[in-house]
C-alpha cells in the first residue's frame, strides 16, 4: 500500500517521450543545460518557453514536471557566459551561483518556465543551493518575474551540497520540495572529484556519511511536511532502491533505462523490511559494510545483520 513515484531524468523532448513509453510517472529532473550548450548565445525566452511547453504537454497535467534551472560552471562552461578562471572550479561559480551572477539569463529562463506552467504540472528547482540567502535571492527574482507573468509554480531545491542537508529544517520552511543529487552530494561530502579516475571507486554514494546526509534531509523535510526525492545516480541503482524506500524517500527520479528495474525492485519488497534495512545500514561504518548489507538483503529478501 505504500506508494512512491518513479520519475525520469531527461534533457530533451525525445527523452520525455522515451520516459513515458518506459513507464515514467513524471519527470523528476529536466537538465536544462543541453538547451544552452553548443550555441553562441543563450536561447531566447520564446525558444525556451516553446521547449518547456512541448515537454509539459507531452507529460500532461497530472504528471509532475520538475524543471531545474541552468546548472553550469566549473565542469560545464558556456562561451557566452564567461566565468573567471578559477583554481577550484567545483568550489567556485556553479549552479545557482552562476544564475545569480547572470541575472538576465536567469530571469529569462524563469519567465520561459512561468509561461510553460499552464501546460502541465510544472515545478521549478534550483541547483547547488548551499545557503538560505541563495535560495531567498533566487526566490526574490522569481517573485519579481511572477509580477509580470502571474503563474504559480512549486519551488524546490537540489540537496547536493552538505550544508543544505545540515540546514534542511530552515530551507524546508521556504521550499515546497527537495531532490537529493547524490552525484554532487557524494563528491562534496567526501571531497572526492566525481570524475577522478583514481578516486572513482571510493567516491561512492553508499558511503555511510552520504547516507546519513540523506537520512537527515528526509527527516528535516518531513518534519515540515515537505517531500523529498532523489535524482542522483544512486536512485538508478536497483540494489540501493530498498534502502532508499526504507529511508523514507518519496520519489526516485532515474535514467530512462532504469525505470523498469527500479519499479521492479520497489515491487519486490515490503516497506517494513526496507525500513529495517535502512536502520541496519545507518549503523554501518564503511561503504563495504553497506554494500554487503544491500547484497545480502537482495539475495535473502530481508535485512542482513551487519557487524556493529
Ligand atoms: C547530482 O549531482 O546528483 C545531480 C543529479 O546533478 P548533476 O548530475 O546534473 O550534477
Ligand atoms: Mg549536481
Amino acid at each position: 500500500g505504500h506508494r512512491l513515484e518513479v520519475a525520469a531524468n531527461v534533457a530533451t523532448l525525445d527523452d520525455v517521450k522515451a520516459a513515458l513509453a518506459s513507464g515514467a510517472e513524471g519527470v523528476g529532473l529536466l537538465r536544462t543545460e543541453l538547451l544552452f550548450a553548443d550555441r553562441d548565445a543563450a536561447p531566447s525566452e520564446d525558444q525556451q518557453a516553446a521547449e518547456y511547453t512541448a515537454m509539459a504537454e507531452a507529460l500532461g497535467r497530472d504528471r509532475r514536471f520538475i524543471v531545474r534551472t541552468l546548472d553550469v560552471g566549473g565542469d560545464k562552461p558556456l562561451s557566452y557566459m564567461p566565468l573567471p578562471k578559477e583554481q577550484n572550479p567545483f568550489l567556485g561559480l556553479r549552479g545557482i551561483r552562476v544564475s545569480l551572477a547572470y541575472p538576465d539569463v536567469f530571469r529569462t529562463q524563469l519567465r520561459a518556465i512561468l509561461r510553460a506552467a499552464p501546460a502541465g504540472n510544472l515545478h521549478l528547482m534550483f541547483p547547488m543551493v548551499a545557503t538560505l540567502e541563495e535560495l531567498r535571492q533566487a526566490k526574490a527574482l522569481l517573485a519579481e518575474e511572477q509580477q509580470r507573468i502571474p503563474r504559480a509554480v512549486k519551488v524546490g531545491i537540489m540537496v547536493e551540497v552538505p550544508s543544505a542537508a545540515v540546514i534542511v529544517e530552515q530551507l524546508a520552511r521556504e521550499v515546497d520540495f527537495f531532490s537529493i543529487g547524490t552525484n554532487d552530494l557524494t563528491q562534496y561530502t567526501l571531497a572526492m572529484d566525481r570524475g577522478h579516475p583514481r578516486l572513482a571507486r571510493q567516491a561512492d554514494a553508499l558511503h555511510p556519511a552520504v547516507l546519513r546526509m540523506m537520512a537527515m534531509t528526509v527527516e528535516g523535510a518531513h518534519e515540515q511536511g515537505k517531500w523529498v526525492g532523489v535524482c542522483g545516480g544512486l536512485a538508478s541503482d536497483a540494489l540501493a532502491v530498498p534502502l532508499l524506500v526504507g529511508l523514507g524517500l518519496d520519489e526516485l527520479s532515474v535514467s530512462v533505462p532504469s525505470i523498469a528495474p527500479v519499479k521492479a525492485a520497489i515491487g519486490r519488497h515490503r516497506l517494513s523490511e526496507c525500513s529495517e534495512l535502512a536502520t541496519e545500514v545507518l549503523r554501518c561504518r564503511t561503504t563495504a559494510e553497506v554494500r554487503q548489507a544491500l547484497v545480502q538483503f537482495d539475495e535473502a529478501g530481508a535485512p542482513a545483520k551487519v557487524l556493529t
